[in-house]
């Protein structure tokens, strides 16, 4: 026992070596596993079922919002992907490919999905014919595979999971409308469920998806200062409809080409609730998609058994009854505080303990994982005090996240105060930008931070600022970080 007491109380502490704490937190919560192929994951049960509530939750927004789901082939021909030429470019380097079908040669490669956007364009080429058939709303779950060089867990693997929305529209407003209708449902996602608070806004040029117009989205600050992005919302313009040939009678029977959009988030999500939320004890998981909600851990002294496990399998299955997810250790092989640590390193958002006191009582103690707070609860009381803690923990969460977000961002005006920001503060730094790619380059290579969005707020920007860069007039109030 004394080993597996250490081995979970063994973490590396999260501000001593960020990077050493997320690879450890996940492979000791379980979360996930290394394979046998360089730059690939597992991701394993635990893991799994976080993806699954995530992933519940965003399909039941985007049905809400008018989507159906469907599903495309994993292998693209080469000469689709080629069609549209900055979308080939940008993804090139990360293709992979199958060139073998059994033993035999293939006449044309098929690469392995780096993302659909051109099987699901050859498709609409041939459904699409009059503006009757518009707007097309499509979403699908999958996985992609992208031949990454650098890997970390649920950040940047080989193969990920996701889901990929893939709209065609009459006019480009209407596509456009789509796009900020896609930002504004995972801002909400992202901060209402995942209890990560995040900025929205523009791609610059440079950070654009390759073959879109324009490109959004949300980011937000992990607890090193460092940016994430949480997800991306594509307006695709005419560049996709024109290469695949997407066209549709308009209602004055003229030949157009449809306006499109592409949206997606991916298990990346994960990674973002375990570096935003989680703490030198572990994980910390906001109850709307912890796997387990609460775990009730009996405590075994004397006769437990016949005296206490009884009560406990009640209260498991009175929450389990009002939708809770709700998990009893029973496991007479560990001590009551193993458990407290083990439940504690796996994130779960509350634990309630019960004794052979608390039985007397007609009580137990409930603990909070965000705060650490513990309080007694009638037992007659417990389903409905219970369902208020989980609930006030979402809240708190999003609101300490939040908080952290804006202490770290900081409103910088001049270059010098940028450069001590990124070195130094870490964090957001807000300013203005010209525009030009050759200031946002600079700032690159000589911080290594990079434009996260260009806010959309327009009573923000007030007058045009200076560029933090080359002081010329700059209409663009811009989030500068280093990201992942
Ligand atoms: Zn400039």
């Amino acid at each position: 026992m004394n080993n597996e007491e250490r081995f979970v109380k063994k973490l590396t502490s999260k501000s001593a070596d960020f990077s050493k704490w997320y690879v450890e937190v996940i492979r000791k919560a379980e979360l996930a596993d290394y394979a046998p192929m360089k730059g690939m994951m597992v991701i394993r049960p635990y893991g799994y079922a976080v993806w699954e509530n995530i992933q519940h939750l965003m399909d039941e927004k985007i049905k809400a919002t008018g989507h159906s789901n469907a599903y495309f082939p994993l292998f693209i021909p080469e000469s689709y992907l080629q069609k549209e030429a900055e979308h080939v470019e940008g993804f090139a380097p990360e293709v992979a490919w199958v060139t073998l079908g059994g033993n035999e040669e293939l006449e044309e490669r098929l690469a392995v999905r780096p993302t659909s956007e051109a099987i699901i364009c050859s498709m609409y080429s041939k459904w699409i014919k009059s503006w009757r058939d518009l707007p097309v709303l499509i979403n699908q779950w999958a996985n992609i595979v992208r031949w990454e060089k650098v890997t970390r867990p649920f950040l940047r693997t080989t193969e990920f999971l996701w889901q990929e929305g893939h709209t065609a529209h009459e006019t480009h407003e209407e596509a456009n409308k789509e796009t900020l209708m896609i930002l504004s449902l995972y801002k909400e996602f992202v901060e209402n469920e995942l209890a990560i608070a995040v900025i929205s806004g523009k791609k610059s040029d440079r950070e654009r998806f390759a073959g879109a117009l324009e490109t959004y989205a949300v980011e937000a600050l992990m607890s090193d200062g460092k940016a994430l992005q949480m997800g991306t919302s594509h307006d695709l313009g005419q560049h996709f409809s024109k290469v695949f040939n997407i066209r549709f009678e308009d209602r004055e029977q003229k030949l157009q080409h449809v306006w499109q959009t592409s949206w997606g988030v991916s298990t990346r999500l994960i990674g973002a609730l375990i570096m935003a939320h989680g703490d030198d004890s572990g994980l910390r998981f906001p109850p709307r998609v912890a796997p387990i909600q609460v775990v009730i851990v009996p405590i075994a002294v004397g006769n437990w058994k016949e005296n206490i496990l009884p009560h406990a399998q009640n209260i498991e299955k009175k929450l389990h009854d009002i939708g809770i997810r709700t998990e009893l250790d029973e496991r007479a092989e560990f001590t009551p505080g193993w458990k407290f640590s083990e439940w504690e390193m796996r994130g779960v958002p509350l634990r309630i303990e019960i004794g052979p006191r608390d039985i007397e009582a007609k009580q137990v103690v409930l603990v909070r994982r965000d705060t650490g707070q513990k309080e007694s609860c009638d037992i007659n009381l417990l389903d409905k005090k219970v369902s208020e803690i989980l609930k006030d923990i979402q809240v708190s969460m999003l609101k300490e996240n939040l908080k952290f977000q804006q202490e770290n961002t900081h409103v910088v005006q001049s270059y010098d105060e940028l450069k001590e920001v990124i070195e130094k503060r870490k964090g957001f730094a807000k300013t203005f930008w010209c525009g030009k790619q050759d200031c946002e380059d600079k700032i690159k290579e000589e911080t290594m931070a990079t434009i996260r969005a260009i806010s959309l707020v327009k009573e923000e920007k007030g007058s045009p600022g200076e560029c933090v860069h080359c002081q010329k007039n700059a209409e663009n109030l811009v989030y500068f970080a280093r990201a992942y």
